[in-house]
């Protein structure tokens, strides 16, 4: 199969579309990315990435940073986490308050706001929250094999300063007992790990390992269990996206999740890793012309975890 010919011909099928979609105003630092990029890179287990547009330009990677840290808080605490957050889809708006009161307070699965927020704590454990952005940072950058894995200051404060519907999120887990540390440290990780900056080439080879049972196929290192592994792609599956899960699974059929700064993470387990960029946003926060190409990408390559292997044109 031609991957290169693969990624190269869906961005140029969908480089007209630039610019479509809404991309993300609530968080003011991310309204000032042009909207005209795009970028599309696939890592393959033989260590080649296969890249077209921008997929070197770092971008704000917001929610698929709840990938990285789910797979973090379940190394610290085991299987007790599922004590604290479920692993069923919402079928409400990332940021809903509504159904953390019904459920007292247990998040419906670990990649809507409220369950992220429960997930970071976690993962925080005793550690300050500045060695806990730390140790994401130097754990990103070995799974990236790439230092220049950082986060955005601006981007951080920014969403800090208009964070209040994640406070009110916060401060109502902490009601119900349900957060370990102080709100404001939760919320300070939280924040900084939504604003780390990666590009699609280091996002998909940060995320070879899911798509590997839980070990990077070009390092040899073992990120996490294959039983692991195979559960955080079933979460990003039927939670990656929303209330827009359902839409995604059916369009494209690769676990995936989205981020408000317009990336998609998708695993395509025993093949690839893939990540796009396209900052316009539909209206579940899931970037348009990036759920796109992954939907072109798994028909062109019959990589559908729906499918049978068959690829169609
Ligand atoms: N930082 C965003 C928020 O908490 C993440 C949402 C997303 O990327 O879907 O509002």
């Amino acid at each position: 199969m031609d991957l290169h010919a693969i990624v190269s011909e869906t961005w140029a099928s969908l480089a007209d579309e630039r610019g479509s979609g809404n991309p993300a105003r609530y968080i003011p630092a991310l309204a000032l990315v042009d909207p005209a990029k795009f970028g599309i890179a696939l890592a393959t287990p033989d260590g080649e990435v296969y890249c077209a547009g921008d997929a070197d330009e770092a971008f704000s990677i917001q929610s698929i940073s709840k990938v990285f840290a789910l797979s973090l808080a379940l190394e610290r605490e085991g299987a007790a986490l599922w004590d604290a957050v479920g692993r069923e889809p919402s079928g409400d708006p990332f940021n809903s308050i509504v159904q953390l009161e019904r459920e007292k307070g247990i998040p419906r699965n670990p990649f809507i706001n409220s369950g992220a927020i429960v997930t970071t704590d976690r993962f925080i454990g005793e550690r300050s929250p500045d060695q806990s952005v730390e140790d994401l940072l130097v754990r990103l950058r070995r799974m990236g094999r790439d230092e220049k894995i950082g986060f955005n200051e601006e981007v951080a404060r920014s969403e800090s300063e208009t964070g209040s519907r994640n406070r009110s999120l916060a401060y109502f887990l902490a009601d119900f007992g349900r957060l370990i540390n102080p709100v404001e440290d939760v919320l300070s990780v939280y924040f900084r790990q939504c604003a780390l900056t990666m590009s699609c080439r280091q996002l998909a080879k940060s995320a070879l390992f899911l798509a590997f049972d839980g070990t990077d196929p070009v390092t040899g290192q073992q990120m996490c269990s294959a039983s692991r592994a195979r559960r955080i792609n079933a979460l990003m599956l039927l939670c990656g996206h929303y209330d827009n899960s359902g839409q995604f699974a059916f369009e494209v059929g690769f676990p995936g999740k989205s981020g408000v700064g317009g990336g998609i993470l998708a695993s395509v387990p025993g093949r690839a890793a893939i990540a796009v960029w396209s900052p316009g946003l539909n209206r579940a926060g899931t970037s348009l012309l990036g759920a796109k190409a992954l939907s072109e990408i798994a028909l062109r390559t019959g990589w559908s975890v729906f499918s049978g292997g068959r690829a169609s044109s």
